[in-house]
């Protein structure tokens, strides 16, 4: 039996269900699996060559027990979350050069055209999944740096147990993310835009932590979260580092690397979780400007700075939270040094980690730091080069591969993971390819160029005032359901 607990250590082990439709620990901690399971010996290698939802089935088995989720349903929730998804491969690998073993994996080819449907699509489906059973309903709130609110706002949409709320700072996101949210037709999403965001997306995941930390308030109005905060998300996202390993490597058992342009480290952590399933994994930390991740793998020193708005900007972010998940199991798993670390980061904004954990956090890790026109550059050398067009995120990850040099040996192949469609940047694009240039074919697509068609539909608050106003309008929304 599958048991989660907090890295503050604060509240009794739970199960599967309640851990996902909680989202937060009670105690302000991260859900956590009591023990990290491991892929039995033998049975990565019989995993190879098998499509994705089998991999996924697989591995999630690993997590949920058949008494929370039976055999049978989590393949139909597994099926059903990637249905929508554009590509057969539904994560496509791509070789860009042939002399060196570089690779591109695919991970936007769902409905929102990033990453975050991957883990997103299942989540909902399994909350919706728990609640039809419960006979309850959710408020979901969520802060978004432009792709998470989509991906979220399309899993939920339409469904009967659930109501959404995507909150994202105004003018910091891409018009073609804000059109995914605002323009979708379904009464349960309730897209508000924020004016007033210093720190971006950071400003609000305060808000969203202040609100479930009020007391009684998450229980009156249902809150849950589907941020990365939320387990799930980083549990089904270490699929694609296993599915991708056994895609690329000629033997099981030979080490690979991946290079993850990273924000609030979810899918960075995904990948840790992989390998501590025993897939030998390592990895590059891709930061842009925002380098609070690339600080501490050099420096030991978990310190956030003010935020500087770049062209990749979903990944501007300066305070990644599931970095906690990770130090926790760096650390030992001592729930006390957690409580204390986290507190001293609340109050002075800056955390020196002990020896023994910096270390621990550094085996297997390299980290770069990218720059806007590092960023630029690469969009219009991989262009030129190979008629590939990377979206600025992508370009960080592939740009860090280069500027980091190949991995110790030489040999060891890398995959770059391409988080977002470029169609969700055609400004970066634009501004990359020269003004004359006409955006090519892959730089278009047609759910976006439909979205630019369809009535928006938003509201606007000031982030001094959001507490006050997302209250009221849960409160409102949900009186339907008492
Ligand atoms: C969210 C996101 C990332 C970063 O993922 P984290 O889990 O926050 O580190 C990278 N690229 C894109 C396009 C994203 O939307």
């Amino acid at each position: 039996m599958v048991k989660y607990i907090s890295t503050r250590g604060g509240c009794a082990p739970v199960e599967f269900d309640a851990a996902v439709l909680e989202g937060f620990a009670p105690d302000g901690g991260l859900f956590v699996p009591e023990e990290i399971p491991k892929i039995p010996a033998g049975r990565l290698a019989q995993l190879k060559g098998l499509p994705y939802p089998a991999v996924a089935r697989e591995i999630l088995s690993l997590f949920i027990d058949g008494t929370a989720i039976p055999p049978d349903h989590l393949k139909q929730i597994i099926d059903q979350s990637f249905s929508s998804f554009e590509h057969p491969d539904l994560m496509p690998l791509i070789k860009l050069d042939r002399d060196r073993p570089v690779y591109v994996m695919e991970l936007f080819r769902g409905p929102t055209l990033s990453f975050k449907d991957i883990a997103m699509g299942f989540l909902v489906n399994a909350m919706d999944y728990f609640l039809q059973k419960r006979g309850q309903h959710r408020s979901i709130i969520l802060a978004t740096t432009g792709d998470t609110g989509p991906a979220a706002a399309w899993a939920a949409a339409g469904k009967q147990t659930i109501d959404c709320w995507p909150l994202y700072p105004a003018g910091m996101i891409s018009e073609e993310q804000e059109r995914q949210m605002t323009t979708l037709p379904a009464e349960n999403i309730h897209p508000i835009c924020v004016r007033n965001c210093r720190d971006g997306g950071d400003d609000l995941d305060a808000v969203v932590a202040r609100l479930f930390a009020a007391p009684g308030l998450s229980g009156e109005l249902g809150l849950s979260s589907v941020n990365s905060i939320n387990w799930c998300r980083v549990m089904v996202q270490s699929v694609h580092y296993i599915y991708g390993y056994l895609s690329v490597c000629d033997r099981v058992g030979e080490p690979v690397e991946f290079c993850v342009p990273s924000g609030a480290f979810g899918n960075l952590f995904a990948g840790f979780l992989a390998r501590e399933m025993g897939v030998p994994l390592r990895f590059i930390c891709a930061n842009n400007r925002n380098r609070t991740l690339d600080r501490t793998f050099g420096t030991g020193w978990f310190r956030k700075e003010d935020l500087i708005p770049t062209l990749s900007s979903a990944i501007d972010i300066v305070i990644p939270y599931n970095f906690w998940r990770f130090v926790y199991f760096s650390c030992g798993r001592d729930p006390e040094k957690i409580k204390q670390w986290m507190r001293d980061f609340e109050h002075t904004g800056a955390v020196r980690l002990d020896d023994r954990t910096i270390t621990a956090v550094r085996n297997g890790f390299r980290s770069v730091s990218i720059s806007d026109e590092t960023t630029v550059s690469t969009i219009v050398r991989v262009w030129k080069a190979h008629q590939y067009l990377l979206d600025p995120h992508s370009a960080v990850a592939v740009a860090a591969v280069r500027e980091l040099g190949p991995a110790a040996d030489g040999k060891i192949k890398t995959v770059c993971l391409a988080t977002a469609h470029p169609a969700k940047f055609p400004q970066v694009i634009r501004q990359a390819l020269a003004p004359e240039t006409h955006m090519p074919d892959q730089g278009i697509h047609p759910s976006i160029e439909r979205e630019k068609t369809r009535p928006a539909r938003s509201k606007t608050c000031d982030i001094r005032e959001l507490e006050s106003f997302l209250t009221k309008d849960i409160r409102n929304m949900i009186r339907r359901y008492q």
